[in-house]
């Protein structure tokens, strides 16, 4: 199921919600449609409206400023684009550089994309114990970053100049 992405009345990125959330959001004139997948449609009740990508909510919420975007494996493997770090082939699985027995933890930082086979090569070792580089060092994204990684957009040229811009910080 896709996701949508929420924005505040202020058009800064909130998070992302189900598409059923989203559409049910727009039924209720809690937000519009900012952006739409471009050709589908959706039946929602007896009507039938646009397959929401982007929404914005019509009235201003006040949230408390994320410093962080939250650490996922899906997030890791959206950021690195599927890639494995080590080999640059498709990547499935999520590599702790310091291993989780060496006091590694779960961060962005810490984390790369990897495949199946580089991952179990490197097993519990570090990239410099197994002889293994980095082709890509990883960072973390800002909150704005994840919630578009979140909604799997790849090309940001497909989405309004406003919300591919980088978030302040
Ligand atoms: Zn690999």
């Amino acid at each position: 199921m896709r996701e949508t992405l929420v924005l505040n009345a202020s058009f800064e990125p909130l998070s992302t919600v189900s598409l059923r959330r989203a559409v049910v959001l727009v039924m209720q004139d809690k937000a519009v449609v900012e952006q739409a997948h471009p050709g589908l449609r959706i039946r929602a009740a007896a009507v039938e409206v646009p397959v929401p990508q982007v929404i914005r909510l019509c009235r201003y919420v006040r949230v408390p400023f994320r410093q962080r975007a939250p650490w996922s494996r899906r997030g890791v493997l959206v950021r690195d684009r599927h890639r494995c770090a080590y080999c640059g082939r498709r990547a499935t699985t999520v590599d702790h550089v310091q291993p989780k027995s060496r006091g590694g933890g779960d961060t962005w930082l810490n984390t790369v994309a990897a495949c199946g086979e580089d991952n179990q090569r490197k097993a519990d070792r570090t990239p410099e114990q197994a002889g293994m580089r980095l082709l890509t060092r990883p960072f973390e994204p800002t909150p704005a970053d994840a919630l578009l990684l979140a909604l799997g957009v790849r090309d940001r040229a497909a989405l309004p100049e406003w919300l591919s811009a980088p978030a302040s910080a």
